[in-house]
Formats: structure tokens, sequence, C-alpha cells
């Protein structure tokens, strides 16, 4: 494809969060009479769903201890369940299983999904939980359990496959996708710091509005467009908090026991929800019953035929690495340097095992294939949705937006002039004035 010398809206990343704004921007012009797709172009330096939408395990939560993050979930569930096949969304529920130090934060998360209408069932004390799983697997064996939240909406999605159903809803708005086309720079108005054409590998393409959706390669685009490496941030303590780093990359560690994923059903016979588990109980060896940790830890799972066995993960570690001398590329399971490895590998397998008696001794049936990849996040770990150089929109998700399907249609109706309460709470400002969200007792960054 020719490339166009000018277009209204460049959209840089083909992953979830540029496909669907582009696909919610053209329906918002065209129903407003303001235009249609034809004035959207979307590049990606690779492929569709090259970035991180095409290797996440795809799991869809509303789970979330920031009254913000649940109300953005709750509004994204609603947009997957909304076109189900188009989306590859499996609805099969997700559960948030918990020791006794998170049982006062998951109750709050309870109450409020009761607030919101999201629905949800919780269980507590031991005993209760204990029967509770065991009602859904016989093989329930996890010690030291004292809440369990069941969200009865949410599941998964098939990642690469809902990112081409993404695009194919954009493209029947008139979008157009151009793949292998790198942006390296924008151009700048001479009166006005906004851009006005964005530099790519094959030349300059004029725009009047940009909208970024670069994943883990958001610091490139951060440095292209001249934001501080560095930020200032407002403590609950009231105090300014100086040369706090904007990106620090974490690497997430996930992987598949390829095993017939119709092994991991219900007692009834059906698909199961999504299952994550924090724990502060010892986790012993599948293998040779040696203490792995006494500290707390988690992992997530699902049988996923798209993965072909039981797809999931553990805690992410952090990159204590410079953000400026992480190498994103190659990304994914292509990197030499962010995939997982045998302490992953066995610290999970053996938390399946410790969780369910079906997982005891699958430890050999791992998939010894290259997984996991890593993600940018923001200096509170939450997203930031904003606008920067007058009409430079970016989305940078903190590392939580597989989920985020509905955040493109929230980001186009902001651009289209009607101001989203929900994207509020992620302005960037929020850290220069102490907006700050609460920080829960999990052990994942992202909860
Ligand atoms: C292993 C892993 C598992 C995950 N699991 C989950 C999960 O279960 N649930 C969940 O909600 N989230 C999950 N996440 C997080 C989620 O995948 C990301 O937050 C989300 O996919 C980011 O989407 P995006 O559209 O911003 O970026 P991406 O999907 O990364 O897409 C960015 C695109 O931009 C392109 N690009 C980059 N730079 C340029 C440039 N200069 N010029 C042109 N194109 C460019 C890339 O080629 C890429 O295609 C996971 C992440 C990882 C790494």
């Amino acid at each position: 494809m020719s490339l166009p010398s000018h277009v209204k809206y460049v959209v840089i990343g083909a992953g979830i969060h540029g496909l669907s704004t582009a696909y919610h921007l053209a329906a918002g012009l065209k129903a407003t009479g303001r235009g249609s797709g034809e004035d959207i172009l979307i590049i990606d330096k690779s492929a569709i769903a090259s970035g991180a939408s095409g290797i996440a395990c795809g799991v869809v939560r509303n789970n979330y201890f920031q009254p913000a993050m649940r109300e953005l979930m709750a509004h994204s569930v609603a947009v997957w369940e909304s076109d189900p096949e188009a989306y590859s969304y499996h609805s099969v529920g997700y559960m948030q299983i918990s020791p006794e130090s998170m049982r006062a934060d998951v109750t709050e998360i309870y109450e409020q999904q009761q607030a919101i209408g999201y629905e949800s069932e919780f269980i507590e004390g031991a005993a209760d939980c204990k029967t509770y799983m065991k009602g859904l697997f016989d093989d329930w064996q996890a010690e030291g359990i004292t809440s369990v939240l069941h969200e009865k909406r949410g599941g998964y999605a098939n990642n690469t496959a809902a990112m081409y159903g993404l695009a194919g809803k954009a493209e029947a708005e008139g979008v157009r996708i151009v793949t292998g086309l790198e942006v390296k720079g924008f151009v700048y108005g001479s009166n006005s710091g906004a851009v006005t054409g964005v530099e790519t590998d094959r030349g300059v393409i004029g725009t009047d509005y940009v909208i970024v959706g670069v994943g883990p390669w958001v610091k490139q685009i951060w440095d292209f467009l001249d934001l501080p490496n560095e930020i200032s941030i407002k403590g609950s303590d009231g105090r300014m908090h100086d040369g706090v780093p904007m990106w620090t990359y974490w690497s997430l560690q996930e992987g598949t026991l390829g095993v017939d994923p119709n092994m991991h059903r219900t007692n009834d016979g059906r698909m199961p929800p999504v299952i994550h588990v924090d724990s502060d109980a010892p986790l012993y060896s599948d293998i040779d019953g040696s203490l792995i940790t006494d500290r707390m830890w988690g992992i997530y799972y699902k049988p996923d035929f798209n993965f072909g066995g039981i797809q999931g993960g553990a805690m992410p570690f952090k990159i204590e690495t410079d953000a400026a001398d992480v190498a994103v590329d190659p990304y994914g399971p292509e990197s030499p340097d962010f995939i997982v490895d045998d302490s992953f590998i066995h610290m999970w397998c053996s938390a399946l095992a410790h969780c369910q008696k079906r997982f005891e001794g699958k430890i050999g049936d791992y998939k010894n294939e290259p997984s996991g990849g890593i993600g940018a996040f923001t200096p509170d770990s939450f997203p930031v949705f904003d606008v920067f150089r007058e009409n430079v929109y970016v989305i940078a998700d903190s590392n939580h937006g597989f989920k985020m399907i509905g955040v493109g249609k929230l980001v186009a109706e902001d651009i289209l002039g009607q101001s989203s309460v929900m994207l509020d709470p992620f302005r960037f400002s929020r850290y220069a004035e102490g907006r700050l969200h609460p920080v829960s007792n999990s052990p994942f960054p992202w909860s």
C-alpha cells in the first residue's frame, strides 16, 4: 500500500489499544457525521498482535483493589461480552483465592463489586473456602486459604484471535492498517508544540492527531515526544518526591503445561473459571519435596486450547536495569534476556500441584518452549491515558491492558469531545497533584 501524505488520525501500534481506539473512533466519526474510518491509519512496525497483546495470557477480570480500575474493568468486560465470537472471548468467570493477609482487601473489592452491580460471590473462613473449592474441584488441596472471591463474569480471550477480530471490525469501518512501517520520530509545528507529522522509515505522514498504543515500546515514543524520563510525585505524606523514573520494566513469567486442557474441568464437567491463587503457605517442590519458598507467592492458570494445555503464570519480577538500557526488541519469546527459566517452571508446576492433586507429577509435561515477555510500568504501576504535545493521545496501560478492550472506546469518545469520568483518575497530572491510587497487599504489581 502506498503511504498517504496526510491523514487526519495516525494510530501507532496494532495491539489491543491501537485497534480498539481506531475501531471506536471510526464508528464515532461516522455516527457524528464528522468523518469515517477512512480518516484513520494504523501503522505497526511489525504486524497485528506482534506486541504484548499477541502473547498475553488473555485473562479478563474485575478483581482490582483500586475503585477506578474496577470501574474501568467493568466497562471493558461489557465490551468483551458485546461480541464474544469476534473477540474470541470465553466468559468462564474468574476466582481470586487468598490468604488471611489479603482478606480485608478482597472483602472491600467484593463490597464495591456489589455496589457497582458486578456479579460475584464471596466466601470467607478456611472451612467454608475449602468446601466451596471442593464443590468445584474435588481434588482441591491448597492450605491457608481464608477468602474466595468468585467473579461470575470475566474469563479470558484468545490473544491473537481477539486482535484479528478487532482489526476486522476496524477495517470494516474503513480504517487502513499498514504493517512493517516503523515510527522514527515526529515533526512539530513551527508556532506550537503540536505534532504535524509522523516520521516513519518510509517518509513523513502529515497528520492532525496521533494516538499512541505501543505497549512495551512506550518509552521510545515518549522520548521521541521529548517527555520527561524522571518526574515529581506528591506522596501521601504531602511531600514532593523528585527524580522518580517514569518507566520501569517488569518481566512476566508465563508458561504452559502440555497436557490435554480437558483434564482441568469442574466436577460437573464444565470449563472452569480462571483460577488465581495467592498464598503464604510454604510452597514445596513437586519433584523432591524441598522448600521453594516460605514467603508470599501467587499463580494463575486456565485450560487453554489455543496454548494447547494449562496456561498461566506467576509473579513477575522487576528488571533492575535502567529503562534506557533495557532491550525491548527482540520481543517476547524471541528475547534472549526475558524468557522464563527453570526456576519459574519448578515454582509454577509445584504451585499447581499444591492447589490441585491432578497436577501432581506433571512437571515433565511442561512445554519447553520460550515464553514470557516484558511490560513497561509507570511510577505507580497504573495506566496513564492522556494528551501530550497538544494532539498526541498516549495510551500507556502499565501492562494491565489486554483486558482493557473498553479503553479504546473511552479514548475515542474523549478525542471526539466527550470527556470520560472513567479516564480522569488516570491523567498524568495525578503524580504532581498526589491523586494516587490505593495500594493492595497482593504480591502482584497489577492488583
Ligand atoms: C506475557 C504477558 C502476559 C500478559 N497477560 C495479560 C493478561 O492475561 N491480561 C491482561 O489484561 N493483560 C496482560 N498482559 C498485558 C497486556 O498484554 C498489555 O498491557 C497490552 O497487550 C498492551 O497493549 P498495547 O496495545 O498497548 O501494546 P502491544 O500489544 O504491545 O502493541 C504495540 C504495537 O506497537 C508496535 N510498535 C511499537 N513501536 C512502534 C513504532 N516505533 N512504530 C510502529 N509500531 C510500533 C508493536 O510492533 C506492537 O505491535 C500481559 C503482558 C505480557 C507481556
